[in-house]
């Protein structure tokens, strides 16, 4: 029955005729191989052939699942959703014996990985594949390759699928990134043609970075380590239910190139990855350029690409016994394009992924016993290393116990095992608290990984870098952290092991106040609280100084930034009401509100009802620009911060339709990096908003030496301040140098370290001065002239604490702000030469943007500028 329908299905395609570049299976499939006509092929189930237009996600669900339905080979399961809400699909593909003691085969196999288990490699270990298909929404062949590859691993028939089922297990993921991948199809589709149009100027071939990442504009690729979006939180877990013994990515670069795969460059190889995953990356290598060769086909290795950042999923395998490997087509587009090598179609794509797909489950099979010995083998050494390390744990607490909880839940997601610290510990005069602080033992199986995330690097071998150069993660989350070293550690330091969840902060409801309530700025989540208590009508005042108030429990000393919300004045809401509103901040964000007596405070600070010693805060209105040029990943994690942590609504809109807008309606406006400068009508409107409506423009990167430049009348320069006078070098230097040299001077993503003035509003919610930043921009923002404009400034020696840069670059930006503030008119401008929620990782220097919103008006211009309005609070 069902194979009349699709004869029928079939038949009806032929005639629709979609473009020229469709190809039937037989194109795809090794000719040797016969296939059982009992599983459907994709032409007949979608109903055109592969390579007439990128699958749409539903459908390619829809055949999997198909597929899966009809193999005794098969089994599959939904291990997430996208932000969008489509399914993640994972398959388990081996021989039907293999299937049916499924739990058995990974529990042995999983136990290579733990240096404790007693269990070794042998023969009858089936070998684990994984191939990973669709990170990058964009790159469209990647993800359609999937399709003939399940075809193939359900219906071939004959001896070699049948050794090779036995002989392993193939997990695959398709697709990675489902909301990145339908929006790219959505405008291929848009604009498919019936005559395919292969100018690379057509409208079908754009969108690609925008369909590169997921929702919220995060690159996937990125996300192996940091863990802040869904989809790579679903597949990370799964990665470690199986420990994979060859990871495989599929992936598109530009069209001119031609095809790639690892190997990559091999001086910048991390460090932390063994010479023994490099000769198997090499020998892995030869299996495909035999498939290659046969058809052909153009490629390289050993170029353009590496495995320097482990956050990628072709290199966090090598930090975890595995092996990934990188494969990259030269895109096609969905469609077909003209290049210098010829008339790229997208049929051939999926075909060269397809073939490499399948020389690297035979690679794995055949290399079969070195790659388990390699998983095996990097977790004996990781324990014998770890054993023998200078440093034996690190330490680590902070006072804003989210933080903390965010960071062991990462921790915990790398299979990092953290105990709770069982006894104070002092290390360089910090002092951390048992039952405050944890600890992380290093010799422990995920040592590597613990090195990776833990370590600062700042010797390189080589200064080139596809991504960052520096992620130290307790720096990103500004924790307080020190190394313990041989005579520091002691085992008798190691509590109970901790549990992410267990560590979320929790609070009691408050006790009924007489007179207001109470609570902390320090808080990562004390914005969204604020936020939430704002919109519904609360009436909060801000602490511009510390104080002590009577709480129904005693005294309590509070830092500048506190939040104090008084009975009298509510005028929207009822006593009852409002103690929901705060009770719901213990209840959602765990932070401890306390239930004020009297508005005198004894000890410190002025009394509760000061004129300049509390501010009355509002609900920000904020509009984030984006588009036209604007850096889309800072865009996305703006809105990723407001949206998703802090459910703060955001307006988008873009550069280019900003005078469509009512000004008025909006309290600040976020203008991200990248090409920022606006147009001169919307420059003026912003000034005007600004001076007159009292607006707060929060500009990050370029976007902010533009409005330096533009609105504060002083430049910084966005290519490093001394580029435009630098003289002619007279050295002479030979061209095969050129990509060194000319990378020497990059800040490709590193770590560095300010002096934060926490007593300025701008600068609350933090106890320490030293903040650490992630900076991917030789930038630098002229010093203001007033004193106080300066709310960050990097250090003047050392500003760097992980991360490559330039002795030429660090001279430059040492000494040079971080983020500054200032008064223009009845607004305020605020500028950040860094990026401070980069991947949604940099936790600590999250509190700073946050800040732009809720204290933009908390502060004065100097009396100098004789703004007698401004000053009111003064008099
Ligand atoms: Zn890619």
């Amino acid at each position: 029955m069902y194979r009349t329908i699709t004869t029928i299905v079939a038949l009806l395609f032929v005639f629709t005729g979609l473009t020229t570049h469709a190809e039937p299976i037989g194109y795809f499939t090794p000719d040797d191989v016969t296939y059982d006509p009992a599983i459907p092929t994709p032409e007949a189930f979608l109903r055109h052939e592969l390579g007439a237009q990128p699958v749409r996600h539903d459908r390619m669900v829809d055949y999997l699942r198909t597929v899966a339905g009809l193999s005794d080979r098969i089994s599959i399961e939904t291990i997430g959703y996208s932000h969008e809400g489509r399914p993640i699909e994972f398959l388990v593909v081996t021989n039907p014996e293999n299937h049916s003691r499924l739990e058995d085969i990974r529990t042995r196999h999983v136990a290579l990985s733990n240096p404790d288990s007693g269990i070794q490699p042998n023969d009858s270990m089936p070998v684990v594949t994984w191939l990973n298909y669709g990170v990058h929404g964009a790159e469209s062949s990647g993800m359609d390759a999937v399709i003939p590859v399940v075809y193939h691993l359900a219906a071939a028939k004959g001896e070699a699928i049948e050794n090779t089922l036995s002989q392993s297990v193939i997990l695959i993921t398709a697709i990675f990134n489902p909301d990145g991948h339908s929006r790219r199809i959505n405008h291929v589709l848009k604009f498919m043609s019936d005559v395919p149009v292969t100018d690379p100027a057509h409208a079908a071939h754009d969108l690609w970075i925008d369909a590169r990442t997921n929702h919220y504009w995060f690159d996937l690729n990125r996300q192996w380590l940091l863990q802040t979006q869904p989809e790579a939180q679903a597949w990370l877990s799964k990665w470690h239910q199986w420990k994979p013994n060859v990871t495989v990515d599929y992936h598109e670069m530009g069209s001119n190139s031609t095809y790639y795969f690892h190997p990559g460059v091999p001086n910048r190889k991390n460090p932390l990855i063994p010479d023994r995953s490099r000769q198997l990356l090499k020998d892995m290598a030869h299996f495909h350029a035999k498939t290659l060769d046969r058809d052909g086909t153009l490629y390289f290795t050993e170029e353009g690409f590496d495995n320097y950042y482990i956050g990628k999923g072709s290199t966090y395998p090598h930090i975890n016994g595995s092996v990934g490997i990188l494969f990259e087509a030269g895109a096609a587009r969905g469609g077909a394009i003209e290049t210098p090598n010829g008339v790229r179609h997208y049929a051939a794509n999926i075909r060269k992924h397809f073939r490499t797909s399948l020389s690297s489950i035979e690679g794995a099979r055949s290399l079969a016993p070195r790659l388990l010995d390699n998983q095996y083998s990097f977790f004996q050494e990781a324990r014998e290393q770890g054993q023998k390390d200078d440093i034996r744990g690190w330490v680590f607490t902070s006072p804003d116990k989210a933080r903390l909880a965010h960071f062991l839940d990462l921790l915990e997601r790398h299979q990092v095992q953290a105990y709770a610290l069982a006894r104070d510990v002092t290390v360089d005069d910090h002092s951390f608290q048992a039952g405050d602080a944890y600890l992380v033992p290093v010799a422990q199986a995920q040592y590597h990984m613990i090195k990776g995330l833990f370590d600062r690097v700042r010797s390189f071998k080589e200064a080139i870098f596809y991504d960052v150069s520096g992620w130290t993660l307790p720096l990103a989350y500004d924790l307080d952290y020190a190394a313990l070293n041989k005579k520091a550690w002691r085992t008798d330091l190691l509590g109970d092991e901790a549990q992410a969840q267990m560590a979320w902060p929790r609070a009691e409801a408050p006790d009924r106040a007489s007179y207001g309530y109470v609570f902390s700025w320090e808080d990562y989540y004390a914005p969204k609280a604020l936020n939430r208590l704002l919109a519904a009508g609360v009436h909060v005042r801000g602490a511009m100084e510390p104080f002590s108030v009577l709480t129904s429990k005693g005294e309590r000393h509070f830092p500048r930034g506190a939040l104090f919300v008084p009975l009298a004045g509510q005028d929207d809401v009822d006593a009852d009401s409002l103690y929901e509103h705060v009770t719901s901040v213990t209840r959602i964000e765990g932070i401890p509100v306390h239930a004020v007596t009297s508005g005198l405070t004894p000890t410190e600070g002025a009394d509760l009802g000061g004129r300049s010693s509390f501010q009355s805060l509002s609900t920000p209105h904020v509009v984030l620009v984006f588009d036209d040029g604007l850096s889309k990943y800072e865009a996305g994690e703006a809105w990723h911060l407001l949206d998703k942590r802090m459910q703060i609504p955001v307006t988008l809109r873009a550069k280019s339709d900003l005078m469509g807008l009512d000004w008025s309606r909006y309290s600040h406006m976020v203008l991200p990096g990248g090409r920022a400068a606006l147009n001169s009508r919307s420059t003026k409107r912003l000034e005007q908003w600004i001076k007159e409506e009292g607006g707060t423009l929060i500009a990050l990167r370029q976007g902010a030496t533009w409005a330096q430049q533009a609105l504060l009348n002083s430049g910084g320069n966005a290519k490093g301040k001394d580029k435009a006078q630098a003289p002619k070098t007279s050295q002479r230097t030979d061209y095969a140098d050129y990509d060194v040299e000319e990378a020497k001077d990059v800040i490709g993503g590193a770590i560095f370290a300010s002096d934060l003035d926490i007593t300025h509003p701008l600068g609350f919610g933090y106890q320490d001065r030293l903040l650490p930043s992630h900076r991917n921009t030789t930038l630098v923002l002229a010093t203001p002239q007033n004193p106080y404009a300066t709310i960050a400034r990097y250090l003047e020696t050392s500003p760097i604490l992980s991360g490559y840069a330039s002795d030429k670059r660090l001279a430059e930006i040492a000494g040079s702000p971080m983020m500054v503030a200032e008064r223009l008119g009845r607004g305020t401008v605020i500028l950040f030469a860094d990026d401070p929620n980069f991947r949604a990782t940099f936790l600590g220097t999250n509190k700073l943007f946050l800040n732009s919103l809720f204290w933009s008006k908390a502060f004065r211009a100097p009396r100098s500028n004789g703004d007698e309005e401004e000053n009111a609070l003064a008099h």
